[in-house]
């Protein structure tokens, strides 16, 4: 059902503590990590507890959500001291655009100089 926690699913793992992540920020709805495999010094995951596979998905089944997510991202951003200088917040969506974890994650890259448009 969605929303529900996925056996097969790292992300899930992460929020259930099964899989370590270094968690940077959490609150009743979502909770963010550092990227594994990062592409920027600031480079943290914000996810949704709850399991949906993308954006899109998200922002259907429970638009409160999706906005604590990105409301998570500006409070790191600040945590992190990039929202200053400027960041990025960027939805993978689907496998050609490269997304690879299939439960909704924001990624909030920051702290270098971020080309426009991205590669
Ligand atoms: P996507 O390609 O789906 O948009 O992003 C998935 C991200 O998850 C990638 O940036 C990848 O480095 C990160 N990732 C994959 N496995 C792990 C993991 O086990 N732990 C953490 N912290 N990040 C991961
Ligand atoms: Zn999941």
């Amino acid at each position: 059902m969605a929303g529900e926690p996925q056996a097969d699913c790292l992300f899930c793992k992460i929020v259930a503590g099964e899989v370590p992540a270094t968690i940077v920020h959490e609150t009743d709805t979502t909770v963010a990590f550092r990227d594994i495999n990062p592409q920027a010094p600031t480079h943290v995951l914000v996810i949704p507890k709850a399991h949906h596979r993308d954006a899109a998905a998200l922002a259907e089944a429970e638009p409160q959500v999706a906005a604590d997510v990105l409301r998570a991202a500006r409070t790191i951003a600040a945590d992190e001291g990039v929202e200053s200088t400027g960041y990025r917040v960027v939805f993978n969506t689907g496998p050609g655009a490269g997304q690879t974890v299939f439960h909704t994650h924001a990624h909030l890259l920051g702290g270098r100089g971020l080309e426009w448009p991205p590669g």
